[in-house]
């Protein structure tokens, strides 16, 4: 089975919603079902700034000058894409309009990095389409794609959300990978915060945040073992009560945000 690095920060918020999300098929199988949710514009938004900004990324390391109206039609056609068939909307980011020119605003405001040279290509989105592997043993995969890795060897994470929160166990997740895949030692982790601020106030400057290597990695194994260990009481009680907890307090409890909200999956929800 595959743990996937993004999913690491939020287990521990709500093991029951981290399942929903990443091993639903599995659930499906055994009866459960679950709520359809569009793209929330924060999840879309991102997505088209990491487009934009990688290409810039490239672009410094091809020592040319970033493109910067073509990386921003390129994450708008990407954001159009990902909304298609709907969005959830929120307060910083009513309508689509908005989340156009936020867009524009979030890439201007990223400065490039250097990358460092992987087997001659750029270290952007390392590991390709398909991201880096690693085992984590019992039949397990640990699978993420770090956004950058620079030329301090400082693996980078960009993140465009309304709110800025951590995000030690991702980051101490590509770190793993990193390492395991023997890429590089790593040099350091950091958070490339690109604030998405509401139309009425002006674009507020990125956020660097550095994370420490070892107690995230750290932070990552506990999180990865308490998956494995909590999916190991599941398949052999096959109780959801004693496998995931629920954490109805999480901020993402909510019909919007949860497939499993007031569904038989978490039965407590929606009563
Ligand atoms: S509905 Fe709430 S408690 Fe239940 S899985 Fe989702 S986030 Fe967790």
């Amino acid at each position: 089975m595959n743990i996937r690095v993004s999913m690491l920060p939020s287990y521990p918020d709500c093991p029951r919603r981290a399942v929903a999300k990443q091993f639903r098929s599995k659930f499906q199988k055994l009866g459960y079902t679950f709520r359809q949710l569009p793209p929330s514009v924060g999840a879309a938004a991102g997505t088209a700034v990491h487009a934009s900004t990688a290409e810039m990324d490239r672009a410094l390391w091809r020592g040319e000058p970033a493109n910067v109206d073509a990386a921003i039609d390129m994450a708008v056609a990407e954001f159009n894409d990902e909304v298609a068939t709907g969005c959830i909307w929120d307060d910083t980011t009513p309508n689509i309009n908005i989340a156009h020119q936020q867009i524009r605003k979030m890439t201007v405001a990223y400065v490039p990095r250097m990358p460092l040279t992987i087997n001659g290509e750029p270290a952007v989105e390392i590991g390709g389409e398909h991201g880096l592997r690693a085992n984590c043993g019992d039949g397990w995969e640990l699978t993420g794609h770090p956004d950058l890795i620079d030329t301090l060897r400082y693996i980078r994470d960009k993140k465009t959300g309304a709110l800025v929160r951590p995000y030690h166990g991702q980051l101490g997740g590509y770190s793993l990978l990193v390492r395991s895949n023997k890429i590089c030692e790593p040099g350091g982790l950091g958070m490339d915060y690109i604030p998405r601020t509401p139309k009425t106030k002006g674009q507020k400057p990125p956020i660097i945040t550095e994370y420490p290597v070892g107690a995230c990695e750290r932070n990552a194994t506990g999180i990865i073992h308490r998956i494995k260990a909590d999916m190991i009481v599941f398949d052999s009680t096959g109780d959801l009560e004693r496998a995931f907890c629920t954490n109805m307090m999480s901020m993402m409890c909510t019909d919007k945000y949860c497939p499993a909200w007031g569904t038989s999956f978490c039965e407590l929800t929606g009563k």
